[in-house]
């Protein structure tokens, strides 16, 4: 990954009135060390973060970003982020995506431990290219996540609905679908029920009505999911939140695992099976998440 541009951000209260936060941003070499050992991001993954897809320089669905970086916050009792804050250090890195495809992180860690304060910072990397992913597909294994649908609801300290920095399972769960033969992975609940992917959300097409997962399953409300919905019921098709039996995968007219920045990857294959693959459908999904989208 080629890093372009990184900045540290001194996190202000969600409540300050400044309008202007550029005193609160330090450039900082993206090559170079920035974090103390101390950080609990770095020692436990205790922080939370989001990916923003960037095409040609324009940074897509900000504000859905900004929402669920504050509902990741509040889920882990991290202080709530100041939105204009942090939609200024988002344009500030945008300046420096150039053309193409470039992801934009935000980061807001617990800090160093016993510090005082938070730590928060951004950067740009060059998008990796999922050209083939996109117009060739993909294929999934399902993997048991060992959760019942109903976990998230009796135990909220799993943290299921936020984006939290530890991420080691879902590389773990890649790996595992790898090792199958696949190339992504579709989790699914202890009893029976798909969930999402590792870094992706999962969407079905069954006739003409398109369906995810309800996020209330402790799975992340993706951005990607939510603008496509609403371009979906914009051309005229049905979409719909449901609870989703394994079993329907396989039998699906289509599937996509959609994401910010690998945007909709069609399935080609679940546990081996073949799914149709609707290229042109594909396509016109991925033309639109090209579009400038805010
Ligand atoms: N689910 C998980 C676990 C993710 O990590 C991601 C994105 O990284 C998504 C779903 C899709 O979210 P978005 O469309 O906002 O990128």
């Amino acid at each position: 990954m080629a890093w372009r541009y990184a900045l540290l951000i001194t996190p202000v209260a969600a409540d300050d009135p400044a309008t202007d936060f550029a005193g609160t941003f330090t450039d900082i070499d993206p090559a170079a060390p920035a974090l103390p050992v101390g950080e609990l991001s770095a020692q436990r993954g205790d922080g939370v973060f989001e990916s923003i897809g960037v095409v040609d320089g324009h940074p897509q669905e900000v504000e859905a970003h900004l929402q669920r970086l504050a509902h990741s916050a509040r889920l882990a009792d991290l202080p709530e982020p100041h939105a204009a804050q942090w939609r200024q250090a988002v344009a500030r890195a945008a300046g420096h995506c150039g053309e193409g495809e470039a992801v934009i992180k935000l980061i807001l860690s617990r800090g160093v431990e016993h510090g005082p304060a938070p730590t928060a910072w951004v950067t740009v990397a060059d998008a990796s290219d999922f050209a083939a992913s996109r117009t060739d597909g993909i294929r999934v294994a399902t993997l048991d996540r060992g959760y019942a649908l109903d976990v998230p609801a009796r135990a909220p300290w799993l943290l299921l609905g936020a984006k939290t920095l530890s991420y080691a399972v879902n590389m773990a769960a890649i790996r595992e679908a790898k090792r199958r033969g696949a190339d992504d992975a579709v989790f699914v609940s202890s009893d029976g029920f798909v969930l999402e992917a590792p870094t992706a959300s999962l969407v079905l097409r069954r006739g003409d009505t398109f369906v995810t997962p309800a996020p209330a399953v402790g799975i992340l409300h993706g951005t990607t999911q939510l603008s496509l919905f609403a371009h979906l019921e914009a051309q005229g098709h049905r979409t719909a939140y449901e609870t989703i039996p394994v079993a329907d995968l396989a039998t699906a007219d289509a599937a996509w695992l959609v994401s910010s920045v690998r945007l909709a990857a069609p399935i080609v294959a679940v546990d081996g099976d073949a799914l149709p693959l609707d290229a042109e459908l594909t396509a016109s999904l991925n033309d639109y998440l090209l579009s400038p989208r805010d």
